[in-house]
């Protein structure tokens, strides 16, 4: 199979019949074998009703429908799982994206050697209070990851090579850093595309303005994670013997004045600051060690209840 369209989608009726008769249209004119993946992230409106009517028509579509709504990295590494195809497309679903972009995305992929394909929406059609934090966001992002070819790391149209889809794990609000998962992974032959963008015709953003805010925290996490994960203890550990070192020291200092028949009543902020670090540093220390146990026992970060399948 050439291609397989992965589309996480949250309360999109209106969207889904539209979007996937243009990807059957530019599917067929082009050629490919092809599947469309869509996973339904728990909709309250009728969208698993719409996909299961639209699958009497498009034999090529796949779904799965969560119990609850669990999020756009948990739709899209459900469907990473399933997805068959050569090159994996991921695509929002309220057809802000353009099915017409797959072609070239999918050449960029098969010929120019690249992994990893992400969309670039130069031209926005977003309210001004979302375009001017995603800049700096993507600047940020930027200079963390070492990836400085891309403008715009949470575009939700991007193209892959099957290898690396099944190599990472979305999972939390990760979906925004997948780039720099994969570049993790050791795929690094990264390019991106200038792709279309259309206003939303349908429904509305399922992303408040907490995004953004969860957005900064997910980058320290998995920065965070990706170094010290295996290894917590050097980032605790470190600091932690550190910080009791110096404050042992300064414990130490006093108690040999003390001993030596001396007056501690003047050395009440040594006193405390020793006390602090010392302890600050023993609690770094054994965070550190708890930090190492649980990342040990790798828990079940990517177990979700799924409703029902349509194969
Ligand atoms: N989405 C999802 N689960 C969620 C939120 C969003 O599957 O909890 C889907 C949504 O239906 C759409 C895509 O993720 O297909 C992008 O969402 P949206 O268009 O609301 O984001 P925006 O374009 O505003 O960044
Ligand atoms: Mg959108």
């Amino acid at each position: 199979m050439d291609i397989s369209v992965v589309i996480p989608l949250y309360n999109e009726e209106e969207s889904l019949p539209e979007l996937v008769s243009w990807i059957a249209r530019v599917m067929k004119e082009h050629g490919f074998s092809y599947e469309i993946i869509m996973i339904d992230d728990g909709s309250r409106d009728g969208s698993w009703e719409v996909i299961k009517a639209l699958k009497q028509s498009y034999p090529a579509i796949k779904a799965i429908r969560f119990q609850r709504n669990y999020g756009k990295s948990a739709a899209l590494n459900e469907g990473f799982m399933a997805a068959e195809g050569k090159v994996v497309i991921t695509m929002d679903a309220d057809m802000q994206d353009s099915p017409d972009e797959i072609p070239h995305l999918y050449r960029m992929i098969k010929e120019e050697g690249y992994d990893l394909v992400s969309g670039y929406k130069k031209k926005r059609f977003d309210p001004i209070s979302k375009t001017i934090p995603s800049k700096f966001y993507n600047w940020v992002t930027r200079k963390v990851s070492g990836i400085p070819n891309l403008h715009d790391f949470n575009c939700g149209l991007k193209a892959y090579r099957k290898e690396v889809i099944k190599n990472i794990e979305v999972y939390g609000e990760m979906h925004r850093f997948i780039p720099l998962m994969a570049k993790w992974a050791g795929f690094d032959k990264i390019g991106e595309k200038v792709v279309q963008h259309r206003p939303r015709k349908y429904g509305v953003t399922k992303f408040g303005l907490n995004r953004f805010v969860n957005g900064f925290l997910d980058l320290i996490t998995i920065v965070f994670t990706h170094r010290y994960l295996k290894q917590p203890m050097h980032f605790f550990g470190t600091w932690g013997v550190l910080f009791v070192l110096v404050g042992g020291g300064v414990l130490a200092y006093l108690a040999s004045i003390k001993l030596l028949g001396g007056m501690l009543g003047n050395r009440v902020p040594a006193l405390v600051f020793g006390t602090v670090t010392f302890l600050l540093g023993f609690l770094l220390f054994s965070t550190g060690l708890l930090a190492e146990l649980i990342s040990r026992n790798s828990p079940f970060k990517n177990e979700y209840r799924i409703k029902e399948k349509i194969e």
